[in-house]
């Protein structure tokens, strides 16, 4: 099965992923399908999650552009700290398409992951490339952008994310995505196999 990108309010959106320990070559192809589906719908970050993996990775492009090969990153096992400076901006999210809201994250933060050979990669990120790593790592903790929005703008948000919520149960119902165990099931086994 090709990879998708899974919507809100699908439940391994929700998924705290546990570290990736073992880097195989299907995982390598898997990340290639997830560059892949990033340019696809024009995005800038996937993470491991929103393509259905619980796996604390995920990619980036700043440029968003497939010809800017040398702005690709692929994060394995990110943690982030000393954020410093707040802006607020704009975001979206490819698994809750068309939908925007300005969200408050820090300007400046440190990561340290690892790449898929293995090199550890640490440095200070800014701006842009701050607010996707602050976005998709709180992805590989089950939290979305829609989470962090204020209370006016959640309410202002409420009917378009009940619509995503009306597609979801129909898509469950006509049997196009399998029960809520089935999911889960399909989870512990992947986990099992590299985490
Ligand atoms: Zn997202």
């Amino acid at each position: 099965m090709p990879l998708q990108i899974i919507q809100y309010p699908h439940p391994t959106l929700r998924h705290r992923s546990k570290p990736l320990r073992r880097v195989d070559a299907e995982l390598r192809k898997l990340v290639e399908e997830m560059f892949d589906l990033m340019y696809e719908h024009e995005g800038v970050g996937l993470a491991a999650n929103q393509v259905d993996l619980p796996y604390r990775l995920f990619i980036a492009n700043p440029e968003g552009n497939p010809d800017a090969r040398e702005s690709e990153g692929v994060f394995i096992n990110p943690v982030l700290s000393a954020g410093r400076g707040l802006a607020e901006d704009e975001e979206g999210c490819l698994s809750i398409p068309g939908l925007r809201a300005p969200v408050t994250r820090n300007t400046s933060i440190k990561i340290q992951a690892y790449d898929l050979d293995g090199n550890e990669i640490s440095g200070e990120v800014t701006d842009f490339m701050a607010r996707i790593v602050q976005h998709e790592t709180d992805h590989l903790d089950g939290t979305l952008f829609i989470d962090r929005l204020g209370p006016a703008q959640a309410l202002d948000l409420r009917d378009q994310l009940e619509e995503f919520e009306f597609a979801f149960q129909s898509k469950l119902e006509t049997g196009e995505l399998p029960n809520a165990d089935d999911m889960a099931k399909r989870l512990r086994e992947l986990e099992q196999l590299r985490t």
